[in-house]
Parts: structure tokens; sequence; C-alpha cells
């Protein structure tokens, strides 16, 4: 009860949201107000939110399940629930929102126009990375993926999109920074081969 009446705390601080049943689908988060693109709708920078921070070893020792209970926000570093707007938001292939991770908590970035009454979602993937977690997606988007995985797995232009809209983990976008650069630095060398090749047959 102490767990619930700390999460409606923390929510009667976001004015502009609220916390509503969706069908199906447990609660979801939901505009109280219009937003325009880029806008901000939620910041929660009480400095508690990496509270609890764990390694995946320790939450499993714990007997929490990666996909069911976890929140990465770092290479090895997961949340459990806790207590914060972003355990009520739901995924959204096509979604409306993106986090963004500040030292002292989150904002919650809007990535187009938002109407009031619209629900907020955030594409999980966006804090997956390096881990083998999966979950299986009905979400009800057009470009609906079916399951939710860790961020390398996404189409590179989504990829980017999200990466250029600053809604991405740190962690998840230095991995894909050292992808790009080991992609760049393979098909360097692949060029050095053929024009070696090209420079022995002239
Ligand atoms: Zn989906």
């Amino acid at each position: 009860m102490s767990d619930v009446l700390s999460r409606l705390k923390k929510l009667t601080k976001c004015l502009h949201i609220y916390l509503a049943e969706t069908p199906g689908r447990g609660f979801g988060i939901f505009a109280a107000r219009a937003f325009a693109q880029g806008s901000t709708l939620v910041v929660d920078e009480d400095g508690d939110y990496y509270a609890g921070e764990m390694t995946l070893a320790e939450a499993q020792a714990r007997g929490y399940d990666l996909s069911q209970d976890l929140f990465q926000i770092g290479t090895d570093a997961f949340l459990l629930p806790n207590a914060n707007l972003d355990d009520f938001v739901n995924h959204s292939c096509d979604p409306n929102t993106g986090l963004r991770l500040t030292p002292a908590g989150y904002r919650m970035i809007a990535l187009r126009a938002i109407a009031q009454g619209d629900e907020l979602t955030y594409d999980y993937s966006t804090y997956i990375s390096g881990t083998p977690e999966r979950m299986s997606c009905a979400c009800g988007a057009a470009n609906c993926r079916g399951t939710i995985g860790a961020f390398e797995t996404l189409p590179p232009a989504l990829q980017d999109r999200y990466l250029a809209a600053g809604v991405v983990g740190r962690f998840v976008a230095a991995a894909a920074r050292n992808a790009a650069i080991q992609d760049a630095a393979r098909a360097e060398s692949g060029a050095g081969v053929r024009a070696g090749g090209e420079a022995v047959s002239a």
C-alpha cells in the first residue's frame, strides 16, 4: 500500500499528465493538455531516480526477471520498478514520446505533436542493449515489430531517428557508436584489399 501511495505522490507532482486504465494494457499515462513536438512533458529530477541501481546478476539473485521487472540504465546497471512515472508508460513501436535520462533523473520528450487525452508511450528498445531481453509486442502500431528487443535489432533508420532526438540511453548510444565505428573499419579494410588488388593488377 505504501508503495502505491508513494507512486501517487510522485504523480501528483506531474501536472500535465494523468494515470488511467488502458483497454487490455493495465494502466497507462495520458496527456492532460496538448504538447508541441520537441517539448518536455515531464521533468523528474528529484535525485532519487537511481536509488537501488543493481547489476543483472544481483537482480536475478533476488528473483527478478529481466523482461518483466527491470529497466536497463547502463551496460550492467538496472532499476526495479521504483515508484517513478516511467513504470506506467506503455511501449509502442510508434511512440509519441522518448525518455532522456539526466544525471538527476529523467525527462520525457514529445517526439511529435500530442493532443490532450493521448496515451503517452515510448519505445522500450531505446533502453535495451547487449542483453537477450525479448518481449512480445501487440502495440497495434502500423509498424509494430511484434517483439521488443535490444536497440541494435531496430532498423538503422529508426535507430538514427531516436539517436538524433536524444531519447536513447547513453549506454545504448555508446554501443551504437562502437558498432558504427566497427562497420566503418570493416568497410575500410575491405576497400584497402580491393585497392591493393587493383594496384597489383594495374
Ligand atoms: Zn509493437
